[in-house]
């Protein structure tokens, strides 16, 4: 009888409807191997190719510009390792508050001989271009910055950091997974020379990604085998996968703006409601410069898990800011680099809305918040110092 309400779109969304339509047949008659040169593999191919020119025409590239891989994380991996393997070494520049994709990727390659700068942030989680400038060093060989940050939603400078890396010849690499079919991105005003973005975070189907790669970025494959995509990812393409993906995205195109707007005031009425029915509850991130459906909030003195829990017992979907890594409850790094009191990053809680929200879900969230707050801290020992 409870409600059903999903606030978790930055972790994955539902496929729409008419991208699971498009998608069907090639499961089925047009099961083929694209790389097969009968009917059978022409027909796979046509989808492939209709997926691919659907994802150019959005980005406004050529179609050999773009390639697909399985995921955001790899096509992070391939970005960062491609440009590195082609270099054998030198300094990359990224920030402290990266999705694990990246940073991980750039931990790795620590430990293979390059040298790494991560980029502190500001209180609400943007990077400033000074820094990069000042960080940039006579072997750095890749900037990676990504668009958005999936936690607090806070959208960097990446056209001020673009124009730093293409003044001094330095590829610059975008992690635009949050951003890619929700905010406008012009690769050209914004000097990206690599792309990452992915189809289950726009009502696509997940496992299946893309990797824009700007026109004589020297860059190696990560992967060995066969000749796919230009020969810089080996595998045969997921098919079907990649029609539903060009359909999510042809569809984002008609349904970015407007629901840009209404999301953002639908996010900054939940905010008003909580922020006047909680106390002690902090907004995380930048206040305008965000994510359009992404609220990220810190209740003091409640931890992050026990909303989460709560919430769900009443049906509702968000996820903790914070990360239960073996029973030991730890603030999120990406509120440590925005420098959110202990305290506080211990309650952050993460609410994404997306295309299926109403304002009806707030007002039912708004409901069952504040009385869950309220008596999870009538239980909580700080809450009384
Ligand atoms: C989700 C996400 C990824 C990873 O994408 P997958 O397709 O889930 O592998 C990478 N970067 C950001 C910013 C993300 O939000």
């Amino acid at each position: 009888m409870n409600r059903r309400v999903y606030l978790d779109h930055n972790a994955s969304t539902p496929v729409h409807p008419e991208v699971v339509a498009a998608m069907l047949p090639y499961f089925g008659e047009c099961f083929g191997n694209p790389s097969s040169i009968h009917a059978f593999g022409r027909e796979a191919r046509e989808g492939l190719e209709i997926g691919r020119e659907q994802i150019a025409c959005f980005l406004r590239v050529g179609k050999e510009e773009v390639i697909f891989t399985s995921g955001g994380t790899e096509s992070d991996n391939l970005a960062i390792k491609g440009v590195a393997g082609a270099r054998g070494a030198g300094h990359i520049i990224t920030s402290q508050i990266e999705h694990h994709a990246v940073l991980r990727t750039c931990q790795f390659l620590e430990s293979q001989g390059f040298a790494v700068t991560y980029l502190p942030v500001g209180g609400d989680g943007v990077v400033d271009p000074d820094d990069v400038r000042w960080a940039i060093r006579p072997d750095t060989i890749l900037i990676t910055i990504m668009h958005a940050n999936s936690e607090v939603g806070t959208i960097q400078p990446v056209e001020a950091v673009g124009a730093i890396a293409r003044e001094r010849g330095i590829p610059f690499h975008v992690d635009a997974v949050q951003t890619f079919g929700k905010i406008p991105i012009d690769l050209d005003a914004f000097g990206i020379d690599l792309l990452s973005f992915s189809s289950h975070k726009i009502y696509g189907p997940k496992g299946v990604a893309g990797l824009y790669i700007r026109k004589r970025t020297k860059m190696v494959a990560i992967q060995q085998g066969g000749e796919h995509e230009r020969r810089r990812r080996a595998g045969t393409e997921n098919v079907s996968g990649i029609v539903g993906f060009g359909k999510a995205v042809e569809i984002r195109s008609r349904e970015m703006d407007a629901e840009a707007v209404r999301l953002t005031a639908l996010r900054n009425r939940f905010w008003a409601g909580v922020s006047a029915r909680v106390p002690e509850v902090r907004l995380n991130g930048h206040p305008t410069r965000r994510l359009p459906g992404t609220l990220n909030m810190c209740f003091r003195h409640v931890e992050s898990e026990s909303i989460v829990l709560g919430l769900d017992l009443k049906g509702v979907g968000v996820s903790a800011g914070s990360a239960c890594t073996s029973g030991n409850v730890e603030p999120s790094y990406v509120l440590v680099a925005m420098g959110v009191p202990l305290d506080w990053a211990m309650g952050a809680v993460r609410a994404t809305l997306g295309r299926d929200n109403s304002d009806a879900d707030i007002d039912y969230v708004l409901e069952v918040l504040p009385p869950l707050v309220e008596r999870l801290r009538s239980l909580s020992p700080a809450a009384v110092s």
